[in-house]
């Protein structure tokens, strides 16, 4: 990056003025910790912002709202029913990175290693957006291409809400890499609930292994109204991968990518399901 001036705001109103004004020429900056992966060298006004007040998580009832500034350090501590985003924090790369990068910008931009879109699609969370308007979009959607295409200068990602994990609900997260600070080679987020013994819901999310996080629509159909089995989750699995164009990243072929990404699928479902049922029991 070639940045030729910083802007330091103080508020939402005065970052979207500067953004406003100075249209492609600036950008905002949240933790920087991507500038050394972009290879942008036009000349860019950075606009920081971390000091506009979104830096909080809140308790907003059925969901809790992410500030956008806020650190996946902070992700990580944070403790509440429902939360489940702390497992993801976990496995991302080093705690230096876990100080600095928000969810925000974990999420505008999109790389073949990015952990965050893929439980975010799996929870189903929303994105909203402040431009002249504010507007909230599901996770499908804003994944559906690069989501800094659906910014016009000026907006900024101001929250992400993320719906609490009900009390019948399991989450699985797996993150496929060869050291805990390598690039994820395949990542798989599953997200059910169970109610008298069946699957009310199951929501199963890939990255890494194809070119753009994506949820499995086939996989959760298959599964709806289910009992939880082993084979079923296999079975669900193995049917439901039509269409799904596979890439093998950091030296391994498209092919071990399928293989690594169904395994783990089947293994994020399962650990769902185990957790629903504890849990499910628990209660009786
Ligand atoms: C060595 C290294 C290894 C890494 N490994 C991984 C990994 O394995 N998995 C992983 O998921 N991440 C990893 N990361 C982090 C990831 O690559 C990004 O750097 C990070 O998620 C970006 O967050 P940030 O807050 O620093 O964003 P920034 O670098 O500040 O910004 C990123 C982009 O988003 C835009 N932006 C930021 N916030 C907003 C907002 N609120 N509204 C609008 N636009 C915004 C910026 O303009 C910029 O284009 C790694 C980073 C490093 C340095």
């Amino acid at each position: 990056m070639n940045y030729v001036d910083f802007k330091i705001p103080t508020s939402l109103a005065e970052a979207r003025a500067i953004l406003t004004e100075l249209g492609d020429q600036a950008m905002p900056v949240a933790g920087s910790t991507l500038h050394v992966f972009l290879r942008d060298e036009s000349p860019k006004v950075g606009v920081d912002i971390s000091r506009l007040g979104l830096g909080e998580i809140a308790d907003a009832g059925d969901h809790y709202a992410i500030g956008a500034t806020t650190t996946v350090a902070d992700l990580h501590a944070f403790s509440a029913p429902g939360w489940v985003l702390n497992r993801v924090a976990e496995a991302f790369v080093t705690q230096p990175i876990r100080n600095m990068a928000t969810v925000g910008g974990s999420v505008v931009r999109v790389f073949p290693w990015s952990d965050w879109p893929i439980p975010l699609l799996a929870l189903d969370a929303e994105f909203v957006i402040t431009g002249d308007q504010e507007r909230v979009m599901s996770a499908k959607d804003f994944f559906a291409r690069q989501p800094f295409h659906h910014l016009q200068p000026g907006d900024i990602l101001t929250s992400v809400r993320v719906p609490k994990m009900p009390a019948n609900a399991g989450f699985g997260y797996f993150k496929e890499r060869r050291t805990t600070t390598d690039f994820s080679r395949c990542t798989v987020a599953a997200c059910v609930s169970i109610e008298e013994g069946t699957l009310a819901d199951a929501r199963i999310a890939i990255g890494a292994a194809v070119p753009m996080p994506i949820r499995m629509g086939a996989v959760e159909e298959a599964l709806k109204g289910a009992k939880p089995s082993a084979a079923k989750i296999e079975t669900a699995v193995l049917n439901g991968l039509e269409g799904v164009r596979w890439k093998g990243l950091h030296g391994i072929s498209d092919d071990y990518a399928r293989h690594l990404t169904v395994v783990r699928m089947v293994d994020a479902l399962q650990a769902a399901c185990d957790e629903a049922t504890a849990q499910t029991g628990e209660q009786k």
